[in-house]
């Protein structure tokens, strides 16, 4: 059971273990692809960056293109200046790009684009120094047209009229010309000399127009030319442009494949793993559901087992309470008639058989009796009281019944008594004297000569707590060093002869020592052997007061045990039964002390009488119609008048723990079928009876007072061997059975099984006394509510009325 649970705990951990090593390392590898993911977005921002940058780049481009376009045109100085700024605008923008780039080196692709770019530079420059040198070249052409109109009007030389639309300094050269060419041949012009001069200027001029025109084509084909460089400059540039745009855009469709893969990968891997735990998790589960199982099993089996055992126990309990009722009830009968045998006339064979059939039954009586208290010992059913007494007094009373009378041995009996002890104390006098009674019969028992040394003190603890130390010293066999271990478990003896010499059951001392336990003491013992033991037991006890005890009955130091007669003379005893015949029982038991007796069939009627009257005891069933004895302390115990009024239990009920019954106020209880000597020592007990010597009468005629259905004997015992009152108990029996049996019949009829149970409970302890035992077996069936079949009760009715008219001769069956 327990390595059950410690496994499932194991299993429990070992699964939350698992699993958090599982949930740790996907934290971990989801936080890593968190990082990747991060990184690729990065770099997707970067690479939006770079495209940008890429088509600011032919933006500019082609803004540049526009510029060296309009300066071609116009030859501006500051058409030049924005053009360079654009130019290096586009060469750091590429500078950008490439450093932008960790893995990817474009350094080739930007040297030649920048190397392209100053070659677009340089071709634009020629251009524009072309376009400039063309316009200072047209003037041969407009020259010529003039000279064209001289030629048409040359009669006047009026330079200002004809070079009116030449430029100043284009004027003063061709007017200066024509001055000189005029001066030289002034006299050798003729008109006809003109015209040649006019004809040579012409073609002179055409030269210069055709040379010109030459120097136009030129120009046209040089600027073709760089236009066209400038063509594959920008195609070069765009191809560049649109190549690293490419790659850009290819790197962002790898990446987005990369970022696509990854997350595949992760929602694989978290699938995966969720899996994994699930299946851990169904494992664990269904691992620590069979243990569960198993254990619930377990716990059933282990449950039906302690049933077994209980039920066992509760067996042993029923058997020990069958042995002590059937078992000692004819075993007290075996030892009544030894006894009486014995005041008989007897040869010595016969007193010697005699004396072994009472030790024998002595011995089974004691087996019996330490059985049964091992028993409740066992099953925790001993219940502890809590009762002033006088321990002085109660080591003298023990001393006093275990001693035997006639001594045949050679032993003094010394008691050292503190007289610290003789004061009232609180635990439970029944259990120590128990205890004290088993030391001292074993002292008595193995010891054959010397002394036995039986001394008490009270020593303080704190306040009114106090240990009660009793010593039971004796010098006789002792015990070995060996045996002295294990002496206190149950049947545990020295050794066979000895016990068979002295004779013992070997349960003495283990009840001694769970008793002593159960009242928080403890047993010591010291031993040697052939010397002495010596048994010491300490009980914590409450001291309640000083008071000295009257110590004029006490006697220290030898034990003189008498057999006792109780004078009651002048006492009055309240008897309290519902069962006729048991009533004059024990008003006869009371009567033979001297009581002045009154009487009672049930609790209440008692209780009235108790309130009227004054009373000395009260003797009273338990189970009784109306009011039952339980409720009868009850009330007692609550009324100021009555409450310290001594009350003896006597009731037939084996089930009830005596403890119960002090625990209710009653100061004692008997069992019944009790003795009459048990029911007068008790009594006297209780209210401190002086007691004298009484020679006991012998014989009986016992023949007389048996037959096949009944034994008389105990009932004549009871009246005090009165043959008168022996007789109004068996009239006050007959007249119960009789009203009892009619009710029995009732309520078997309707089978009214508790009626039929109470009914019989009645009737029983006043027929046990008579052994009317074929009667006695079917009452003690209904008692325990078993089924009593039809031709069993009829055999009972029979029986019994046959038993009633034995009894009494005016009945008729
Ligand atoms: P028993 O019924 O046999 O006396 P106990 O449990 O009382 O059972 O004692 C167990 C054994 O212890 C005895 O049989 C005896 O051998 C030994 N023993 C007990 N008391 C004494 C004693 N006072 N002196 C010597 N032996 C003792």
């Amino acid at each position: 059971m327990f390595s059950a649970k410690r496994s499932i705990t194991v299993k429990i951990v070992t699964g939350y273990v698992i699993v958090a090593i599982l949930a740790g390392l996907a934290v971990w590898y989801v936080y890593n692809q968190v990082i990747a993911y991060s990184e690729i977005a990065q770099s997707n921002t970067e690479n939006n960056q770079q495209l940008i940058l890429v088509s600011e780049i032919s933006t500019n481009l082609n803004e540049s293109e526009n510029t060296s376009r309009r300066l071609i045109q116009s030859g501006e100085e500051k058409e030049l200046k924005l053009y360079n700024s654009q130019i290096e605008g586009i060469k750091s923008k590429l500078q950008s790009l490439e450093q932008s780039y960790e893995n990817i080196y474009l350094e080739n692709e930007t040297d030649s684009i920048n190397k392209l770019l100053d070659k677009k530079t340089e071709n634009l420059k020629e251009l524009v120094a072309l376009r400039d040198s063309d316009r200072n070249t047209n003037y041969y052409s407009k020259a010529l047209r003039e000279l064209r109109n001289i030629d048409a009007s040359f009669k006047d030389y009026s330079y200002e009229n004809r070079f009116r639309n030449l430029k100043p300094y284009q004027k003063d050269v061709l007017v200066k010309w024509l001055e000189y060419s005029k001066e030289d041949n002034a006299e050798r012009i003729t008109t006809e000399r003109l015209d040649s001069v006019v004809k040579s200027v012409k073609r002179v001029l055409t030269d210069l127009e055709f040379a010109n025109r030459q120097f136009q084509n030129e120009v046209i084909q040089k600027e073709n030319e760089l236009l066209n460089n400038d063509l594959i400059l920008n195609q070069q540039l765009q191809s560049l442009l649109s190549s690293l745009e490419l790659k850009e855009r290819e790197n962002t469709v790898e990446r987005a494949e990369v970022f696509q893969n990854m997350l595949d990968k992760t929602s694989n891997i978290i699938i995966l793993g969720g899996c994994i735990i699930l299946l851990i998790i169904l494992y664990f589960i269904i691992n620590i559901i069979g243990d569960v199982t198993r254990s619930q099993r377990y716990r059933v089996q282990l449950e039906e087992a302690k049933d077994f055992a209980e039920s066992l126990l509760a067996s042993r309990e029923q058997f020990m309470a069958a042995i002590t009722h059937d078992l000692r009830s004819p075993l007290t009968t075996v030892m009544g008639y030894t006894d009486l045998i014995q005041k008989t006339e007897l040869n010595e064979k016969q007193k010697h058989y005699l004396n072994q059939i009472k030790k024998s039954s002595e011995f089974i009586l004691r087996l019996v009796n330490d059985l049964l208290d091992l028993s409740k010992l066992e099953a925790g059913k001993m219940l502890i009281e809590n009762l002033s007494f006088n321990p002085k007094k109660l080591i003298h009373d023990t001393v006093n019944n275990i001693i035997p009378a006639e001594k045949n041995k050679d032993v003094d009996i010394v008691i050292e008594i503190s007289e610290d002890t003789n004061v009232q104390i609180q635990s439970d006098p029944f259990r120590i004297k128990q205890i004290l009674a088993n030391l001292i019969s074993n002292a008595w028992k193995f010891t054959e000569k010397g002394e036995i040394v039986i001394s008490a003190a009270l020593k303080n603890q704190s306040g009114e707590n106090h240990i009660l130390e009793i010593r039971v010293k004796d010098s006789g066999i002792g015990i070995s060093k060996e045996m002295q271990e294990n002496i206190f478990e149950e049947f545990s003896q020295e050794n066979s002869s000895i016990e068979k010499r002295f004779g013992g059951s070997g349960l003495g001392l283990a009840i001694t020592k769970r008793l002593s336990q159960l009242l928080d003491g403890e047993t010591k013992l010291e031993s040697v052997q052939g010397e002495g033991s010596e048994f010491t037991i300490l009980i914590p006890v409450v001291k309640l007061s000083e008071t000295r005890e009257d110590s004029e009955r006490e006697q220290e130091d030898e034990i003189t045990p008498e057999t006792i007669d109780h004078d009651a003379t002048g006492l009055k005893a309240l008897i309290i039964d519902d069962e006729p015949g048991q009533l004059s029982l024990t008003v006869e038991v009371a009567k033979s002390m001297g009581f002045e007796i009154e009487t009672a069939e049930n609790g209440k009627s008692g209780l009235e009488k108790l309130t009227t009257d004054d009373y000395d005891i009260v003797l009273t069933d338990i189970q009784m119609p109306i009011l039952d004895g339980f409720k009868l302390i009850e009330s007692i115990r609550r009324s100021e008048d009555l409450k310290d009024l001594p009350v003896i239990a006597l009731s037939g009920r084996t089930d009830i723990e005596k403890a119960v019954y002090t625990k209710a106020g009653f100061n004692n209880k008997l069992l019944k079928p009790y003795k009459p000597e048990e029911l007068k020592q008790n009594i006297a007990e209780l209210l401190h009876l002086e007691y004298e010597k009484k020679e006991e009468s012998v014989e009986i005629d016992n023949e007389r007072l048996k037959s096949d259905n009944y034994d008389l004997t105990d009932i004549y015992e009871f009246s005090g061997r009165d043959e008168d009152a022996m007789q109004t108990i068996i009239q006050a029996f007959i007249e119960g059975a009789n009203q009892s049996l009619n009710e029995l019949k009732a309520a078997y009829e309707v089978k009214d099984e508790d009626k039929l149970g109470k009914l019989a409970h009645r009737m029983l302890p006043m027929l046990r006394q008579m052994k009317a035992n074929e009667v006695v077996v079917i009452l003690m069936k209904l008692e325990s509510r078993e089924q009593v079949s039809q031709p069993e009760f009829d055999h009972f009715v029979v029986k019994i009325n046959r038993l009633m008219a034995s009894l009494d001769p005016n009945i008729t069956v």
